[in-house]
């Protein structure tokens, strides 16, 4: 799927999959506090060509949202996102992870 192409819809079924974090627990990258399950976040994300792929690239608690974009440089676009905090599990190993549920844009570009 070329990155021109993907509608909003495709965008936020493509972020609702993305794992949040490498560590748990997600902290803000603002303000540091923790951020849990089933409580509101905001993601950056931004879609980087080498990889062919988006990359979560900022979490925020609901206080910390930022509403603006960064600009896509060096990557080819970016979107903020909003959603809550769910978990999933890497099958096999179980070991559990952060995952955005009920993904709503707030901007793209
Ligand atoms: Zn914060």
């Amino acid at each position: 799927m070329s990155l021109g192409s993907t509608t909003d819809d495709e965008l936020l079924a493509i972020v609702e999959n993305l794992r949040l974090n490498e560590r748990e627990p997600l902290l803000c990258n603002k303000c540091g506090s923790e951020v849990n399950e089933g409580e509101r976040i905001v993601v950056r994300v931004h879609y980087d060509a080498a990889d062919a792929d988006w990359l979560v690239t900022g979490r925020f608690c609901e206080e910390c949202a930022p509403s603006t974009i960064q600009g896509p440089k060096p990557f080819l676009a970016e979107a903020i996102v909003e959603g809550s905090i769910g978990l999933s599990a890497v099958p096999l190993s179980g070991e559990r992870y952060s995952i955005l549920r009920d993904p709503e844009l707030i901007i793209r570009a």
